[in-house]
């Protein structure tokens, strides 16, 4: 292990130990939220999509809005500055609060304040800065960094909470629950709010037309720092900008469903100062604030900071989208394992994190935790704004590695000892994204290859120069690949040993089910033919996936080039394609968009099944069920890829065991912490172990076959409970019934 896997490994374990559960659990309760509130809410879909065409209008008319938002702003009375970076918008706040002879500014939560680094800069010149967010207020108190761009304490648990403001404070009880802290919170922040000079607050959006600025919240704190002190500064990047109030409704709808699945939030303020904005007060509804005193000021700060630079990238530009509500964030696995202390960079967390860092810190600060993002693409789903984030953080890949995107597996033996310093894939990229390669040579040499990549020395060097994690076992070849059976049977639908053939489909042969788990493939085979399809093996190699998911961009299109001409012709022969390793299916019908040229992939995508999916089909379509095996009520333990759920094809692996009699429980966790490559390198093994540990306690396996569909769950399951697993065709395979 080099010295900077080391120095990861030990970071994210004292994560794990420090933060994980206050993490896990908070984002498990808004996970639960959300999707109650969008299931109960059938227009969210339609809505998503409005909200994504008048974001990319709006990013696309940014100039426009810019222009027209000054003139509203100063037409009110206010004034706008463009800033271009993080330098000039603190300078613009410093200048503003030096002439209102400020000693103290009260803030609300803000990332894009957080980005300019607002509290250090006022502070350098004798200004007190108080957070007025109750997330805000604990973390500035224990002088610590937000673990999460919507809820900044995440990591901490209420003890914790209780524990900090009690040191701090002194109270004469101390305080416990979370109603005390609350309530003794609110009392110190009105305070400050009281006899603030100057109050800072960011925008979730800013209307041009009008300019209004509009705060979604679940405190009060915000319209309160908002309109009590004389001078108010909304801190806004400028991709916050809306046209009008025509266009905030759906983001006012998807937002806070998205964000805490709340059907709308507690607090949606819209300002369009300086003017007169009473506000409910203190002491309640009759203590209103006075607002729109002669001497109101308002400045509207919008920042650039490398947001017009990220307009003009074909691939940053959707991070420009991001409604910042943290959905992304919540529904990945590793940051519910770890948060955005790891899984975050200079500012921005999570999963766009990775989009956002690159555009406005660089490319180091994104390097930072890049690697965190599995491409497991749970959180596709979960943007409300249909950001593809995956897509996002594997271009970023490339782009850390300095795009050297390296052809072929020979160049596996450049640079043997990895320099830290030298851009460019290293030796562990190019391993797993030349694993057809590896694979090749593995069963060529079987059984060799196994006893040689299990024996100590080996692991130990593998250890050290690739940075897998010696704990982890390798993947056994077979001497006999899926492609030589196949060759040398005979097919029981040609020989008439079968029903008469109703369909063909070639069986999509992925480097696994070829090379390693080649008896799920053999079922596979046998189950199609026990529903009366004739089926081929394509001569089609790797898919793209093991090179994407490096980063490897250019590699990865060579594949997906070569594969989908491999499988054109049988496309156009009428002929099905039938994948059993879900992530790659969703590169035919998800990535390919983005490989393959113009609309090349449509063609493809809309005849490949995932293989149960498949099987489902021909059920519904009348084939006779009676050839599969039967449940019987043996219970079974399902987990389904995240990729599969991603693509919404879960349902149909659960209906063919129910048709069968099967009596199985889903798992709900979105990943199983293996995710391809990740479970292998060594600075990740703890966390890929860890998420492998919270799918266990959620999936009842007692008394239980435990069945999973993608190769990652398979490996990582088998290796949790250390039993046997099996893909999902295995459990039907006519074999089991002696046919
Ligand atoms: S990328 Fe999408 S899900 Fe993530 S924070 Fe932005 S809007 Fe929310």
């Amino acid at each position: 292990m080099s010295r900077s896997t080391r120095r990861k490994a030990a970071e994210i374990r004292h994560l794990l130990e420090t933060e994980g559960d206050a993490m896990y659990e908070n984002t498990r309760v808004l996970n639960e939220g959300r999707y109650e509130a969008i299931e109960s809410f059938d227009r969210f879909e339609d809505l998503r999509e409005e909200a994504r065409e008048t974001k990319e209008a709006a990013i696309a008319d940014l100039d426009g809005l810019v222009e027209r938002v000054t003139e509203s702003v100063e037409r009110n009375g206010g004034h706008v500055h463009l800033a271009e970076d993080a330098a000039d918008a603190r300078a613009y706040v410093e200048e503003v609060c030096g002439a209102a002879d400020a000693e103290t500014v009260v803030k609300s939560k803000s990332m894009t304040t957080e980005e300019i680094e607002l509290n250090e800069g006022l502070e350098s010149v004798g200004i007190d800065v108080y957070e007025t967010d109750l997330g805000e207020f604990v973390i500035q108190l224990a002088d610590e960094a937000p673990s999460h761009i919507v809820a900044p304490g995440f990591h901490k648990s209420r003890e914790e909470i209780a524990q900090l403001l009690n040191e701090v404070y002194e109270p004469e009880e101390p305080l416990e629950t979370a109603e005390e802290l609350t309530r003794f919170a609110r009392d110190v922040l009105g305070e400050h709010i009281r006899d603030a000079d100057v109050g800072v607050t960011g925008a979730n959006f800013v209307l041009a037309e009008s300019g209004t600025v509009v705060l979604v919240t679940n405190e009060g704190n915000a319209r309160k720092t908002a309109v009590t002190p004389d001078t108010h500064v909304a801190v806004a990047g400028v991709e916050k900008l809306l046209p009008s109030i025509e266009e905030l409704s759906p983001f006012v709808e998807i937002i806070a469903r998205s964000a805490t699945g709340q059907s709308i939030a507690q607090y949606v303020t819209m300002l369009s100062p300086p003017t007169d904005s009473p506000t409910l007060g203190f002491d309640g509804p009759d203590d209103t604030v006075e607002g729109g005193s002669e001497d109101r000021e308002f400045h509207l700060v919008l920042l650039d900071n490398g947001r017009t630079a990220m307009r003009e990238d074909d691939e940053l530009r959707e991070t420009l989208y991001c409604i910042r509500c943290g959905a992304c964030s919540n529904s990945c696995a590793n940051f519910q394992h770890v948060g955005g202390h790891a899984f975050g960079g200079e500012t921005y967390s999570g999963g766009i994190g990775t989009g956002w860092e690159a555009g406005v810190e660089g490319l180091d600060s994104a390097a930072e935790f890049n690697d965190l993002c599995t491409g497991c693409s749970r959180c596709v789903n979960a943007c409300p704004v249909k950001i593809d984030i995956p897509w996002i953080n594997t271009v970023v890949r490339e782009r850390v590695k300095g795009g050297a995107d390296p052809d072929t597996f020979d160049h596996l033996v450049d640079g043997l000892v990895p320099d830290e310093e030298e851009p460019g894939f290293d030796l562990r990229n190019r391993f797993f994204g030349n694993f057809e390669t590896v694979a090749r040579a593995g069963s060529a040499l079987a059984p060799a290859s196994n006893w040689l990549s299990g024996a100590g020395p080996v692991r130990a060097a593998m250890d050290r120069w690739l940075g897998i994690d010696r704990r982890r076992d390798l993947p056994r070849f077979r001497r006999e690949t899926l492609r030589k059976w196949f060759e040398n049977r005979e097919s029981a639908v040609r020989s008439g040993a079968g029903p008469t053939p109703a369909r063909e489909a070639v069986l999509y042969p992925d480097v696994y089910t070829n090379h390693v788990q080649v008896e799920r493939g053999k079922a596979a085979v046998r189950t199609l033919e026990a529903l009366g399809v004739e089926v081929r093996l394509p001569d089609a190699g790797e898919s793209g996936r093991a090179p994407l998911s490096q980063g490897m961009v250019s590699t990865a299109r060579r594949a997906a080039e070569e594969t989908h001409d491999a499988l054109a012709e049988h496309v156009e022969a009428g002929r099905d394609v039938v994948v059993i390793e879900p992530s790659d299916l969703a590169m035919f019908r998800r990535e390919y968009e983005r490989l393959l040229p113009g609309d090349a992939y449509e063609r493809l995508a809309a005849n490949s099944y995932e293989v149960m999916e498949y099987v489902y089909g021909l059920l519904e379509n009348g084939a006779d069920v009676g050839g599969l095996a039967p449940g019987g009520g043996e219970k079974l333990a399902y987990h389904s890829h995240c990729q599969q759920r991603t693509l919404g094809l879960e349902a149909h692996t659960e209906a063919v065991f129910d048709r069968l009699g099967y009596d199985v429980l889903t798992s709900d966790a979105e990943c199983c912490g293996m995710a391809g490559s990740f479970g292998y390198k060594s600075e990740y093994y703890e966390l890929s172990r860890e998420v492998g540990d919270s799918l266990l306690a959620e999936m009842d396996t007692r008394g239980r076959r435990v069945v999973a569909s993608g190769t990652s769950c398979l490996d990582q399951l088998e290796s949790l409970l250390d039993r046997p697993t099996d893909h999902p065709v295995q459990v039907v395979d006519p074999r089991r019934t002696g046919r």
